[in-house]
């Protein structure tokens, strides 16, 4: 069986450094499957990986690809699993989604349900379960309460106003596009406002003076630090990307006198820690969600996986309006 892997033998910028490659694999052993990989998208953490500046740094050469959906194409001998044709999230590991089939373990898939489609299924792992981790591990929310976030129209922003809408909570969208503003209040989100330093007293005014109990930091830097700025006495703001690469400042005032608790959150790590059964739990209620209409992922394009230099090119611009896909389907 030949796959076609999309890999890198050195860290550098993403279209430089990546080729697409074939590859023998082994028929599926005892306790495998072979899945066949339909959409995989191009997330920040993809590049960051390439390029040698992510939480994990895989041994080189190393195969692309942080998320993908797939089907299952066989089991192993004598192996209970899905049944060929099932779509699955396949595992989150080193790597190695990139690729047009795998072996992997069938513990590690998640069966998903008939009615998703495929490209639902590329995007389900990755930004709808931070989203859902953000809202559900730091602060405890219940209906009318109010979060702030940055980078709202980012993937994760747009699942955190999708879940907070669907659960009642309230949502103050930061972005530093003029024309997202109307877009993201048409997607549910209550307030959305330039990031800039106006924003401050606007968020009073159109929150109502609301208590904001978390804020959700994608971008570091003055972005970060206007952010916790926005939060109640006692509020926690929860780090989880780093858009703009610059560190946070934050006063000493808001320690001191608004104690505010500042927190930090990667995925991989909460799935590393989190049992079987919370993983599925989440990850079906996920599902749920996305079939339900509830949670949308917009994409801006997709390329075939040959094409793949200029996927990453297309993903590493700013001023996308969704998701870059790589399509490994003939
Ligand atoms: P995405 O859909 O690709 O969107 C990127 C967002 O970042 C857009 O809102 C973009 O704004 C904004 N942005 C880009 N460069 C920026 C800069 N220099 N300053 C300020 N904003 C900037 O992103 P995503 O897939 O949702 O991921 C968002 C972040 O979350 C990434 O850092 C990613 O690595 C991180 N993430 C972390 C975890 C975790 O476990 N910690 C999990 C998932 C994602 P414009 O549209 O205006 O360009």
């Amino acid at each position: 069986m030949i796959t076609e892997q999309i890999i890198f033998s050195e860290f550098g910028p993403p279209e430089d450094v990546l080729r697409l490659e074939s590859a023998d694999l082994p028929a599926p052993g005892f306790g495998e499957a072979l899945i066949r990989t339909e959409l995989a998208p191009v997330n920040p953490a993809d590049l960051n990986f390439i390029e040698g500046k992510y939480g994990i740094r895989p041994e080189l050469p190393a195969v692309a690809g942080l998320e993908a959906g797939a089907v299952v194409e066989a089991l192993g001998p004598a192996t209970d699993g899905p049944a060929p044709e099932t779509r699955v999230l396949p595992p989150m590991t080193q790597g190695g989604a990139w690729a047009t089939r795998r072996i992997v373990k069938v513990e590690d898939l998640v069966p998903l349900p008939r009615e998703i489609t495929a490209e639902q299924a590329a995007t389900l792992r990755v930004n709808p379960s931070t989203a859902f981790r953000l809202l559900e591990d730091f602060v405890t929310l219940k209906p009318g309460d109010w979060l702030v976030q940055n980078a709202a129209n980012s993937a994760v922003g747009r699942h955190v106003i999708q879940i907070a809408k669907h659960r009642g909570l309230q949502t103050i969208n930061l972005v530093r596009r003029a024309d997202l503003i109307e877009q993201l209040k048409a997607e549910g989100g209550d307030v959305v406002l330039l990031d800039d330093d106006a924003a401050k007293e606007k968020v009073k005014t159109e929150s109502g003076g609301g208590v904001i109990k978390l804020g959700l930091n994608c971008v570091g830097g003055e972005s970060a630090t206007r952010l916790a700025g926005l939060l109640s006495q006692g509020g926690t703001m929860v780090t989880y990307g780093a858009m703009s690469r610059k560190a946070i400042v934050i006063p000493n005032a808001l320690l001191i006198f608004k104690e505010i608790k500042f927190a930090g959150f990667w995925l991989t790590r909460w799935l590393k820690q989190s049992s079987h059964e919370t993983r599925r739990a989440m990850f079906a209620e996920l599902a749920g969600l996305a079939i339900g209409g509830v949670l949308k992922t917009p994409i801006d394009v997709v390329y075939p996986a040959s094409d793949v230099a200029k996927a990453v090119l297309r993903a590493s611009e700013n001023n996308r309006d969704g998701k870059v896909l790589l399509d490994f389907r003939k």
